[in-house]
């Protein structure tokens, strides 16, 4: 389903009631640690100054659990805000109260104002009705840009959008065109690589994924379940016991499917969860007693990298080990190098893989990087995320 965006609506004079997110990390002494969000946000904010609208900016920041924290004000986003657009943005003292009234009243056309911690109201959270009507009283269009919260109906995310016309901002919209191609019309072979610590976190996805993929690769911790459900010895690898019989009716899914699942061959094993432990390469199904897999071994590399390699469209979440450790990241390192000289459109989800990306400067060779980790775990799940369910439909 195609979902209006702020290029669908006359934008001269109207208040724009943007959801961004500028949950943004930063250090104690309240300096921004690492500003992309800010960056992300820019093309839409840029776009509806040009076109002369007032831009209200709202975002939550941090967990401030429904109470008022400077620890968490967006002070110092609307500062870096300011100085990145080149023009004064306003930010607001308050949320919903007298100097968001005031701010809001006095914008002028290409003005631009930031509201405070949506999180220090409860309300926001609990997606509270009078909440999200006072919010939707600043503006007369709503804008959601905030992929990485869209899977929350929230007041902001999804409360406004009961009361104004409702559309996305262009990160959402590239979220969409990329998340909702591979998922409803991939170009084949499409091929998803899965890792991290935990089956249960990815149940919905790998299940939903076996519908849709030519190739499912499953690596990092979450595969050693999977191959203890094949019979595999695993030693004290990463193990959900209570997901045997989950893995063993994926892999039986698979089979009946003609889908292609791949675990790890084999396997770099450590004699402990440490950086300097004694480590070796072994088969999957052959982990010493006492040893645990902590890196998807060489021949795995290779096996998901020609995957990878031969596919048109790739999806990738998740750690191929414990990359953290800088000895046991290499698999992590080979399957974003093969993510990147691939020619398929390939799409990171948030999170860890996209940190992985980030960090081997591989970013630019990346057809999308997801901005939500969470959010793009859900669409692939096939769940309708409540903050793209709310916009106005084409
Ligand atoms: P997730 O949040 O589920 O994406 O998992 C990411 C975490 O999984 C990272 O912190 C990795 O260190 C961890 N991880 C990946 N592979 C393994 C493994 N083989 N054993 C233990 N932890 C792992």
């Amino acid at each position: 389903m195609h979902k209006k965006t702020i290029r669908d609506i006359p934008l001269k004079g109207m208040r724009a009631l943007v959801r961004v997110d500028f949950n943004v990390p930063m250090d104690d002494a309240g300096q921004i640690t690492d500003e992309n969000r800010i960056q992300g946000a820019l093309p839409t904010i840029q776009y509806l100054i040009e076109h002369e609208a007032k831009v209200i900016l709202m975002s939550h920041m941090g967990r401030p659990k429904g109470a008022v924290n400077p620890k968490y004000s967006l002070a110092p986003v609307a500062q870096r805000l300011s100085h990145l657009l080149g023009q004064k943005v306003r930010m607001a003292k308050d949320v919903i109260g007298p100097d968001a009234d005031a701010a809001v009243a006095e914008l002028k056309d290409g003005g631009v104002v930031l509201l405070e911690n949506l999180r220090y109201h409860a309300e926001e959270e609990k997606n509270n009705a009078d909440f999200a009507r006072k919010l939707a009283s600043y503006g007369d269009v709503y804008v959601n840009d905030a992929f990485g919260t869209a899977h929350r109906a929230h007041a902001s995310t999804e409360g406004v959008a009961h009361y104004l016309p409702a559309v996305s901002g262009f990160l959402i919209e590239k979220e969409l065109q990329f998340l909702g191609q591979a998922v409803e019309n991939p170009e084949r072979p499409f091929v998803a690589v899965l890792g991290g610590a935990k089956v249960s976190d990815k149940l919905g996805v790998i299940k939903n994924l076996l519908d849709k993929v030519d190739t499912l690769i499953i690596g990092g911790g979450m595969a050693y379940t999977f191959v203890k459900a094949q019979g595999g010895e695993i030693g004290k690898s990463l193990l959900e016991e209570d997901k045997l019989d989950y893995a063993r009716e994926m892999l039986e899914k698979a089979r009946a499917k003609g889908v292609k699942l791949l675990l790890p061959e084999d396997t770099l094993a450590a004699d402990s969860f440490s950086n300097d432990a004694s480590s070796k390469v072994v088969l999957s199904g052959e982990i010493p007693e006492g040893w645990l897999g902590l890196d998807i071994g060489p021949k795995a590399q290779k096996a998901f990298s020609d995957a990878i390699k031969s596919a048109r469209t790739v999806v990738w979440n998740g750690p191929m080990g414990v990359f953290e450790l800088s000895n046991f990241a290499s698999g992590t390192r080979a399957v974003a190098q093969a993510m990147a000289d691939s020619d398929a459109v390939t799409i990171v989800g948030g999170g860890d893989s996209a940190a992985a990306v980030a960090q081997l400067g591989f970013a630019g060779k990346i057809s999308h990087i997801s901005t939500g980790g969470g959010a793009s775990l859900e669409f692939l799940e096939g769940l309708e995320l409540p903050g793209v369910a709310a916009l106005n439909d084409k």
